[in-house]
């Protein structure tokens, strides 16, 4: 079984993930809470808008992703300094980590989301187990906070990372020891592990998530989660491409997240295709030496 579940960019897209059949949300962008606003988002308002898409998915997990600033998303309220690399920069946990009060306020707010339904975590950009230990530490502190006021929240819920960056990729078997999943962020992931700016036009040429390094991250990936009994899932652009899917479904990633508009064609492909030839592809990809010749061992 294949579960394909919606990216979200604000709450009130939910509607239509439900509508085009989502399976879940494995993606919900909280940076739309926080970039363009002059203050900081309260509890309050974000807990609003994580129970709000938790309720709409009863029977589907939903991944509420922490805020991921930095980059190219910058609030007016956290006087991000001008950086000369801004995507190697103070991005995602690195300015959550930096930040207590803003990131453990997001981390109470999906707390307490958490007593309306299959709510999960999950820590953009993570490098480094020790971010992950960082996290936890704090949801513990939140988890103290909400049991002393008697607020409600669902005990067992999980803590996964994004795995972004070549390092946590090959580092994923230790990270898989800290953290309940792992969500694949390929639009990141190929940007850095090919040194290819996502957001540089001039450079789109050479931006492909079908690069043999891209294809052997994602397969070790899959590998130690797997070994590890932890799912992993992926919720780039490139579970949304049907080479891609395909690609995907034969490394055994077997959920994928991708923005509503494309559900229904993910969803085609997942139905049209045989998992023994994905398999097969996916294996001949993975010998594959070139770019091109990936591709067209999934053709
Ligand atoms: C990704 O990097 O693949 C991802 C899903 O996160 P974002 O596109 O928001 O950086
Ligand atoms: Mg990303």
């Amino acid at each position: 079984p294949v579960s394909l579940r919606a990216n979200l960019d604000l709450p009130s897209e939910v509607e239509r993930a439900r509508e085009y059949g989502a399976d879940g949300i494995g993606l919900f962008r909280t940076e739309c809470l926080v970039v363009g606003r002059t203050a900081m988002p309260t509890e309050e308002e974000q807990y609003d808008a994580y129970r709000r898409v938790a309720e709409s998915f009863p029977d589907g997990a939903v991944y509420i992703r922490t805020f991921d600033l930095g980059g190219d998303k910058f609030p007016m309220f956290l006087h991000m300094p001008r950086e000369e690399n801004p995507f190697l920069g103070w991005r995602a946990v690195r300015v959550c980590l930096d930040e207590p009060d803003f990131f453990r306020t997001q981390l109470r707010a999906i707390l307490r989301a958490t007593a309306h339904g299959d709510v999960r975590i999950m820590v953009p950009m993570v490098n480094d187990v020790e971010e992950v230990k960082q996290v936890r530490e704090y949801l513990e502190a939140e988890e103290d906070a909400l049991r002393r006021d008697g607020i409600p929240y669902n005990k067992g819920y999980k803590l996964g990372i994004m795995v972004e960056t070549p390092a946590a990729a090959l580092d994923s078997a230790e990270l898989a020891r800290h953290a309940d999943f792992f969500s694949v962020g390929t639009n990141d992931l190929v940007q850095y592990t090919l040194a290819v700016d996502r957001t540089n036009s001039r450079l789109a040429k050479l931006y492909n998530p079908f690069h043999p390094s891209v294809v052997r991250l994602l397969h070790q990936v899959s590998r130690v989660a797997k070994a590890a009994g932890i799912e992993v899932s992926v919720c780039g652009e490139m579970a949304a491409n049907p080479l891609g899917a395909f690609l995907l479904l034969g490394l055994d990633i077997s959920a994928l997240s991708v923005s509503w508009p494309t559900l229904p064609e993910v969803k085609r492909v997942v139905r049209d295709i045989r998992i023994e030839d994905a398999r097969k592809a996916a294996r001949k990809a993975l010998a594959a030496p070139t770019t091109p010749d990936v591709m067209r061992c999934l053709l």
